[in-house]
């Protein structure tokens, strides 16, 4: 949702408002609105948002404008501003947008993320850079190998730092936090807040703004949500049947496991449908060829596992059909996001088999408001699979965001050094 306010308003400089402009940006999203001035204050912020919101922009423009106050190089390997991000896809949207934002301002930026070789990274990274994306796991070895410097970091943004204390990055991400200076401006971006992130935000924050978007509730209202009560064994001809309908110009389709959307995508592609799986076990080319052709309109139908799909940002999502009702009724909320993000509307469709009426009632009472029924489509054909649908083993815990971060054990905390956190050491600073 934009409000009326201006991006000029906000006191952002001209080259940002020209950009902004040429991205058809025409007001500021609720977070832009309330992040963008106190971050040009200088001030570090405590956010609870999540990806859709308009986010990057939020910390992205700030940015920017005060590096571009004051122009001078961060040295040999060295960064300016570090933005480090939990995912390879996470990170590479921050980085497109930081060029887009800055199409006119002339800095230096570059990512660097796993999985692929380091080699051109160290070569982007060489005479330094103004702004680094960054996952944690790779940023480390890169600085251990000494092949980048974070002495010169003046803003550090930590963005969905749920997700990447989920991932087990606790350490590396304290680690990294601890070569950058104390001066700096920390801003700290997470979709829940367990205790582990409110701790993580006192130990790297200093005195910070709180701000909080809830689009769910917003978002949700947008989008016309629909449920078919079916049995497993018709959902897939029902898939079929929908995307029949050429309304449905671009649409992610979600299963729970990786083989359910493998599964889903062959049967698709063996019914004429093309389409691409996303999913952790593809190979990171794979996983960016399958998201770039689904940008550029030349895959219609994505299929994705909750876990792939978060963080990705691709406009103009006309549907999103939840072949299997998730788990977890948040992740109801994220997958249905996809569309509908930045004020536009959508639709979801939702496959309801007998079995999963639980996960149905959980989702109604979350977004406290119930999916329209909609009419059964006669005549669709059950396959032979019947009871072995892409349904996979329930995974209770997959994709929850838990107060307890994997990797760290309880009391790492207080083996650091002075028990303290930077927070700490930044107010006896
Ligand atoms: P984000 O939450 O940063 O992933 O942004 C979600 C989407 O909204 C991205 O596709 C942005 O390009 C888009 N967006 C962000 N801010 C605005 C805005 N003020 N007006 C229109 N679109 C926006």
């Amino acid at each position: 949702m934009t409000s009326e306010v201006t991006f000029a308003a906000l006191g952002l400089a001209e080259p940002l408002l020209r950009a902004l402009d040429a991205a058809n940006y025409e007001n500021p999203t609720p977070i832009q609105h309330k992040a963008i001035p106190a971050l040009l204050e200088g001030r570090d912020m405590m956010g609870l948002a999540q990806t859709g919101t308009g986010k990057t922009a939020a910390f992205a423009l700030p940015i920017l404008q005060r590096l571009s106050a004051k122009r001078h190089g961060a040295g040999a390997k060295g960064t300016r501003a570090l933005i480090l991000a939990p995912t390879r896809e996470l990170a590479i949207q921050i980085d497109e947008s930081f060029r887009t934002y800055g199409a006119h301002l002339n800095f230096r930026i570059a990512v660097v993320f796993g999985g692929v070789s380091q080699v051109p990274q160290v070569k982007a990274l060489s005479d330094g850079v103004d702004i680094l994306v960054a996952t944690p796991g790779r940023l480390l070895d890169l600085q251990q190998q000494r092949k980048v410097r974070l002495d010169k970091v003046e803003v550090l943004v930590l963005d969905e730092a749920d997700r990447m204390l989920d991932m087990g990055f606790s350490r590396d991400v304290l680690k990294i936090v601890d070569e950058t200076p104390l001066e700096r401006q920390s801003l700290l971006f997470s979709a829940t807040m367990p205790k582990a992130i409110k701790k993580l935000g006192e130990e790297i924050l200093l005195n910070p703004v709180h701000i909080e978007v809830t689009p769910e509730v917003v978002t949700v209202d947008k989008i016309e949500q629909h449920v078919y009560h079916v049995p497993a064994s018709v959902k897939r001809s029902l898939l079929i049947h929908l995307l029949s309908d050429p309304a449905m110009s671009r649409v992610i389709v979600f299963t729970r496991t990786k083989h359910g959307a493998n599964r889903v995508s062959d049967h698709l592609d063996r019914a004429g449908i093309p389409s691409a799986a996303i999913h952790g076990n593809k190979s990171q080319n794979a996983r960016q060829k399958a998201l770039e052709d689904f940008r550029s309109g030349s895959t219609r139908i994505l299929v994705a596992t909750d876990i792939a799909a978060r963080g990705i940002d691709v406009d103009d999502i006309s549907h999103v059909i939840n072949f299997e009702m998730p788990v977890e009724a948040e992740s109801y909320v994220h997958r249905i996001g996809r569309t509908a993000r930045a004020g536009r509307s959508g639709v979801a469709y939702s496959f309801c088999d007998p079995n999963e009426r639980d996960e149905l009632k959980a989702i109604e009472r979350l977004t406290k408001k119930p999916l329209t029924v909609a009419t059964p489509i006669q005549g669709l054909e059950a396959d032979q699979r019947h009871g072995h649908g892409e349904r996979g083993p329930r995974h209770p815990h997959q994709g929850k965001p838990s107060g307890k971060p994997n990797g760290q054990p309880r009391g790492e905390r207080s083996r650091r050094p002075g028990g303290g956190g930077r927070n700490n050491q930044r107010r006896a600073a």
